[in-house]
């Protein structure tokens, strides 16, 4: 596939804008990669037509083109539509919280339900595995291997805990993890092979009987397609607020998490990689959007695309600011929000001859200083940015009313770009810098 992208880059190359064509060439392959990656058609559908519209709102970037920006908006849709409002888990005001697991036969519920007590317990929770899946014969033993393994305690029916009725089972876990001091409660619960109307009761009236503060929804990555109709029906017979994705260290290229997430818009929490209880991590949506995309080559090539972009406007601006040459407030501000976009202009300076003194000064400045800076030079006309000897006492009012600060921070800047583009000339002369041909050492 990134072959095939590639040699659409070539034909898009140096077009310099995007086009409806280059937008509908790109999101071709952007469907097939889609696809691929087993995300479900209808949500691929509607992706795409995000897609494109984002592409034709899109300014034309300088630094990319077009094919390339339009992977990068996917990538970057992507991760917003799979991170969007990714949270933690929400823990209940007054103890214990109760965290219900729901999902098919297989998804991985009890070996999660063990991950998810370990985890707390390593966070310093004490956490109450309860077995509420009384369908098949040996989920409760399972369970309480699980339990062993994390060092957490178990509920299991026995009589007086209400045998062979998961409700009354989870109605009395909750009064045992109160008297035990349990402060999180993980109800793991049955499930079979396909969506079933007793099954989807079951759970309802278990989440009734303890009204849990997270429904997990927990789903195989390898479920493909299906991820659509199950996620579906599972939240329209019990209802979740997260989704635990498993299976994520199979081959699985991970379109279910899309799917899901399109589909229910509940945000994905957690990822089981793996049948050991420390295969199990926060999600990771650009990790997984990486994936699903599976256009490594060409992200990694827009990302060097936009970091040469970056350190040759660096360059430009170096460049400007050697030979001292009108060097306005305009330039002061840009100079100031390229140090904190990134690093380079720092070691640039720092690099060159003499400019030793010029990055200390740079590195004086904060974010906050640089965004009372900024609002203070936008404030400004095109003409006192170009020739700040304008800027008398009662421009500097109005400067200051503009910006929102006081007319001594606005002469503070005004003052400080003076100094700095006396040092600009000095320096372009050769003079006064220590180490410099001409220099008065
Ligand atoms: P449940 O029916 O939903 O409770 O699912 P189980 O927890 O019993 O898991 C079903 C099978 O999948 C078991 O063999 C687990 O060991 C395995 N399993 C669960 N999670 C993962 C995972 O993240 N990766 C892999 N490779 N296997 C898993
Ligand atoms: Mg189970």
């Amino acid at each position: 596939l990134s072959d095939r992208l590639t040699s659409v880059f070539s034909s898009l190359r140096s077009k310099g804008r995007l086009s409806d064509a280059d937008i509908d060439a790109t999101c071709r392959e952007i469907r097939i990669a889609l696809l691929e990656a087993d995300v479900a058609l209808a949500v691929v559908k509607d992706f795409v037509a995000r897609i494109k519209e984002r592409a034709r709102g899109a300014e034309v970037s300088q630094a990319l083109n077009p094919a390339q920006q339009v992977v990068k908006i996917v990538n970057d849709e992507l991760i917003e539509i799979l991170g969007g409002e990714t949270r933690r888990l929400r823990y209940a005001k007054t103890p214990p919280t109760v965290v219900m697991l729901a999902g098919l036969q297989g998804s991985g519920k009890t070996t999660l339900a063990g991950k998810l007590a370990k985890w707390l317990r390593d966070q310093g929770h004490a956490p109450l595995l309860v077995a509420c899946d009384l369908q098949r014969p040996n989920a409760v033993q399972q369970l309480s291997v699980m339990a062993e393994r994390a060092e957490v305690a178990v509920f299991a029916p026995e009589p007086g805990n209400g045998v062979g009725d998961p409700v009354e089972v989870a109605r009395q876990s909750i009064e045992h993890a109160r008297r035990q001091q349990h402060d999180v409660v993980i109800v793991d619960t049955a499930g079979r092979l396909g969506i079933d109307q007793e099954l989807m009761r079951q759970a309802a009236d278990i989440r009734d009987a303890i009204s849990p503060d997270e429904v997990l929804f927990v789903v195989d990555a390898m479920i493909g397609q299906d991820a659509v109709s199950t996620a579906q029906a599972f939240m329209d017979g019990v209802g979740f607020d997260g989704v635990v994705l498993t299976k994520l260290d199979g081959d699985a290229r991970g379109g279910a998490a899309l799917s899901v997430r399109h589909v229910t818009g509940r945000p994905i929490m957690f990822a089981s990689t793996g049948e050991k209880l420390a295969d199990f991590d926060a999600f990771h949506p650009d990790r997984m959007a990486g994936r699903i995309l599976d256009m490594g080559d060409i992200l990694t090539l827009i990302e060097q695309a936009q970091k040469t972009f970056d350190e040759q406007e660096a360059a430009k601006m170096a460049e400007k600011l050697v030979s001292g040459d009108g060097f306005t407030l305009d330039d002061f501000l840009e100079q100031m929000m390229m140090v904190r976009k990134m690093g380079p202009i720092k070691n640039l300076l720092g690099m060159m001859p003499g400019m030793g003194q010029m990055r200390d000064q740079l590195n004086q400045v904060d974010d906050r200083d640089l965004d009372r800076i900024a609002a203070i030079i936008r404030s400004m006309t095109p003409g006192e940015r170009a020739e700040p000897k304008l800027i008398n006492g009662s421009r500097r009012a109005r400067i200051a009313k503009g910006s929102g600060v006081t007319v001594t921070e606005v002469s503070g800047l005004v003052v400080r770009f003076f100094e700095a583009q006396k040092m600009m000339k000095r320096m372009s002369q050769g003079m006064g810098i220590p180490g410099l041909p001409g220099g008065r050492n």
